[in-house]
């Protein structure tokens, strides 16, 4: 249970750490050019990281190692053991379930009444840099990131080192998704475009927006099915 915890949390840090510095380099080598005059400043998306994670992420993180989960979540060394046709699968239907959950929570969360009371913190953000990943109102961090994240392996019983990897996963896809060199990864710009027109792109893979109609064209995600009369507003 510890060793999915730390790791859980060594790979969000190291991965916003990294993400962050890449960040850093290319808004000095672009001069500032890269204006977020609307952002919130950056000590205050740090402090408020530290706050979500350590006050919602590792508390319900280990409750839900510790109870739902099937114990001990043992790792072997040997991955010809778990790399197995079913694992696959399942893993496959969490990345499915995960972008569901999360596209309807996150749909709810612009309903008008919830986005000024929470959501809104996190749209104050209109370019995302690494840093603003965690940036959210609490209850938007357990319900949007926390719960979908703990939930889902369990409900399709992933288990060993699958777990590992979900939630290396989960915190690339969190932190990737806002980092700032968007022309550097596939998918940055799905995202990004959320953030700056807010009527479109609520999942995280893109597969409920585009079942929706609510990918917009050419966000740079895998799944970009609009019609051509569909237009960014
Ligand atoms: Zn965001
Ligand atoms: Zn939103």
């Amino acid at each position: 249970m510890w060793s999915l915890l730390v790791f859980q949390q060594f790979s969000f840090f190291g991965l916003l750490f990294v993400c962050t510095a890449i960040d850093l380099i290319l808004f000095w080598c672009s001069n500032g050019a890269r204006e977020r005059s609307s952002c919130p400043k950056f000590k205050q998306m740090f402090y408020r990281t530290l706050q979500n994670n350590f006050l919602l992420s590792v508390p319900l993180g280990l409750m839900a190692m510790y109870w739902l989960y099937d114990p001990p979540a043992q790792v072997t060394t040997d991955w010809t053991d778990s790399l197995n046709a079913t694992m696959c699968l399942r893993l496959i239907a969490a990345l499915v379930l995960e972008d569901a959950l999360f596209y309807y929570v996150h749909r709810l969360l612009h309903h008008s009444w919830l986005y000024k009371k929470c959501h809104y913190f996190h749209h104050q953000v209109i370019e995302p840099i690494a840093m603003s990943a965690l940036y959210t109102h609490p209850l938007e961090h357990l319900l949007l990131n926390v719960s979908p994240a703990l939930i889902v392996p369990w409900l399709v019983r992933l288990t060993g080192q699958w777990l590992y990897l979900w939630f290396f996963l989960v915190n690339w896809g969190s932190v990737s998704s806002h980092c700032g060199f968007v022309q550097y990864l596939p998918g940055v710009q799905f995202h990004d475009d959320h953030h700056l027109y807010r009527t479109r792109n609520f999942g995280v893979l893109g597969l409920f927006d585009w079942l929706h109609g609510t990918a917009s064209k050419g966000s740079g995600s895998g799944f970009v099915f609009l019609n051509d009369d569909q237009k960014l507003h």
